[in-house]
């Protein structure tokens, strides 16, 4: 099929499909916990000390550490979320095969999930994504299977193509599709935002994202428009990727985006625009640069899209005026390990000549010509 069922948002009050599973500040937290699954979430937001500064931004940055999860990413808590979702809603029984098309994160939460409650799990995952990830995935216990980098996610041998023709060959295979499972931008509002909210004390101005299915950042920006509609929702995209709005923002020649796990050529029904208020378009030259500064001048062990999603965090921060007394909440997505033979390492980066920008530390990051949005100010 070419089309992806709708996701449709419940509000609270008539949400009676999901498990309302807002996070209980009161409740003890365990001294041992009963396996991995449980140490998913409540990851700490940690103040960038350099990086900011460098720039001459006055506000304060703080990172929301989601690549501390026990599978390495953000992705862990909404694969366990609609894992959850799906055995309560009794569409996953034991011994079901789970079939998912992933960037690899989702994939690496789906892949330690099923290991643990003992299903069968296939993840399609397109050429360019990493091999370590492939490697998680298969130490898990995973079958991995790869889409050529050429095909259209929608075609024959593209992504949703592969699960589908997988899922017809499977009997008692179930795709909970991440791009349009409703419990994928839920497991933000009901989590990631509530503890961002709770660890700020309610002093937010600003949450920067990337969107790859979209759930984290309409999870965010849903729950924030609610409790903070004076929070800015900023997203950065790739050049490349479609997502950006206006549309006229995403127009490029570039066809090609090494960070992983961000925008693709359609919109997922995961993504809501509307809750987003500003868009950075970001390049490669300018988020692999930063993601090694982030590691060097933070000691942060991060991945490649938490580069691009900084960077398009101090721009907005910049062109919104941002100053002292503001406060800016960045997601950082995944971890190091992801990338060990990419970005990390300093020849991958000298092959595509951005080596000596991690040597001076140094990328001018501003000088890419994006195009300036007129923008409210901040009070
Ligand atoms: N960064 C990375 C590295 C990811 O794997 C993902 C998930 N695809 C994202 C960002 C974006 O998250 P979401 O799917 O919730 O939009």
């Amino acid at each position: 099929p070419n089309k992806i069922s709708q996701c449709t948002w419940k509000k609270d009050a008539d949400r009676s499909t999901t498990v309302h599973s807002v996070v209980d500040w009161n409740a003890p937290r365990p001294k041992i916990l009963p396996d991995s699954l449980a140490a998913v979430g409540h990851t700490p937001l940690i103040r960038l000390n350099r990086i900011p500064q460098s720039l001459g931004l006055e506000c304060e940055v703080v990172v929301k550490c989601e690549f501390l999860n026990p599978g390495g990413s953000v992705k862990d808590r909404m694969a366990l979320r609609i894992l959850d979702d799906a055995e309560k809603a009794g569409v996953l029984k034991p011994g079901y095969t789970v079939i998912e098309p992933s960037s690899g994160n989702t994939g690496i939460g789906l892949a330690m999930a099923c290991a643990i409650r003992g299903y069968r799990c296939i993840i399609v995952i397109a050429e360019k994504i990493s091999y370590e990830k492939e490697y998680v995935m298969r130490a898990l216990g995973t079958e991995v299977v790869r889409t050529p980098g050429t095909a259209n996610s929608f075609s024959r041998d593209g992504m949703f193509g592969t699960v589908h023709r997988l899922k017809n060959e499977i009997p008692n295979s179930v795709i909970l599709d991440q791009f349009s499972n409703p419990s994928n931008p839920l497991t933000h509002y009901d989590t990631t935002a509530e503890e961002i909210y709770h660890q700020c004390d309610g002093k937010v101005d600003m949450i920067v994202m990337g969107a790859g299915t979209g759930g984290s950042i309409t999870g965010l920006g849903r729950k924030f428009k609610e409790i903070s509609p004076q929070t800015k929702i900023v997203c950065s995209d790739p050049y490349g990727s479609v997502y950006g709005y206006p549309d006229s923002i995403n127009k490029t020649d570039v066809t090609f985006w090494e960070i992983e796990g961000m925008g693709y050529e359609f919109l997922p029904t995961c993504l809501d625009r509307e809750v987003i208020d500003h868009w950075e378009k970001v390049l490669d030259k300018d988020s692999l640069p930063m993601a090694r500064r982030l590691i060097k001048e933070e000691g942060l062990l991060i991945g490649a899209s938490c580069g691009a999603i900084l960077v398009g965090a101090l721009r907005a921060a910049q062109k919104m005026n941002l100053g002292k007394g503001h406060r800016v909440v960045v997601i950082l997505p995944d971890s190091i390990r992801n990338y060990l033979t990419k970005f990390v390492c300093d020849q991958w980066m000298e092959q595509r000549g951005l080596q000596e920008a991690v040597n001076t530390g140094n990328h001018k990051w501003w000088d890419t010509n994006v195009l300036k949005l007129q923008l409210p100010q901040l009070q």
